[in-house]
């Protein structure tokens, strides 16, 4: 196709940051500060290879995944346990604090509440920054592997996708059924995974994770929530997801109090009074 004259002109055009960040509600350091202090365990959960687990996290109270095997790539998913039509709206996450996540940026939830469900209070691989092909860990643009974009792509019946993974999970915590549950599982957070786009096409690259038995990445539940993290089959997701043949490790979340648990007031549902107009 050819181009039109002021081709170049256009182009070179700057781009403008959509969100700018300089409003956006953050923690305070006194806030960080308390949530980083006396952290004692309250509860564990092992997430087996291959499957999801659920767990419950109270508002204040902190959490720490952690890759404790070997290297594995977790899908999380987070509710509001008190209402679980409020969950984390990955692609506004994207759109507030770009495509990957780290300390100090937070996890948001879906209209009409639209406010922080968790903070990211630490990230033992935050040295990675963008590697040379774009890279970087813990992305908010990928959805989450599934059995339906396999059979698509691939042909056949794969179950442990982390869409079913966190299907079965989530039906098993809240007594829903599994066609029931599936329609709450939502775009994730892929914690460790590292992922871009590629330069020349735009498209949606993995390579293997960074992470190294031991990694975690730590958050502050700013409401009380359910939980749902999946051991992607793609373990470290070098090579390929959707089958059994990678090398898949359990993943650990530990439940915490800390000091800023006892006192913790959850932000409030977002101000928009939802009149559209009309
Ligand atoms: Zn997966």
């Amino acid at each position: 196709m050819r181009a039109p004259e002021d081709a170049d002109a256009r182009r070179a055009i700057a781009p403008q940051i959509c969100y700018p960040t300089d409003t956006l509600p953050r923690l305070s350091e006194l806030q960080v500060a308390r949530a980083l202090a006396g952290w004692s365990k309250t509860a564990e959960v092992l997430v087996p290879p291959r499957q999801a687990a659920c767990f419950h996290v109270r508002a204040g109270q902190a959490f720490r995944i952690t890759s404790v095997d070997g290297p594995q790539v977790g899908d999380l998913n987070l509710w509001n346990s008190t209402d679980l039509s409020e969950r984390f709206y990955s692609g506004k996450t994207r759109a507030l604090h770009g495509t990957h996540v780290t300390t100090g940026d937070r996890l948001w939830s879906s209209f009409p509440a639209l406010r922080p469900m968790a903070t990211i209070l630490h990230d033992s691989l935050g040295w990675y920054g963008k590697d040379a092909f774009g890279g970087s860990v813990h992305d908010v643009i990928g959805t989450r592997c599934d059995p339906y974009t396999h059979n698509l792509l691939a042909g056949g019946q794969y179950h442990h996708c982390c869409h079913s993974n966190l299907t079965r999970a989530f039906a098993d915590a809240t007594g829903k059924t599994l066609h029931e549950a599936e329609g709450f599982v939502h775009d994730v957070l892929n914690v460790f995974m590292c992922t871009g786009f590629t330069r020349d096409t735009g498209q949606y690259f993995m390579k293997a994770s960074p992470v190294r038995t031991g990694d975690h990445l730590d958050f502050l539940a700013e409401i009380d929530l359910l939980g749902a993290l999946s051991a992607c089959p793609g373990g470290d997701c070098s090579f390929e997801h959707s089958s059994d043949t990678a090398a898949c490790y359990p993943l650990l979340v530990e439940v915490f109090n800390t000091d800023a648990t006892a006192d913790w007031t959850p932000p409030l549902v977002n101000a928009y009074d939802r009149s559209h107009g009309r």
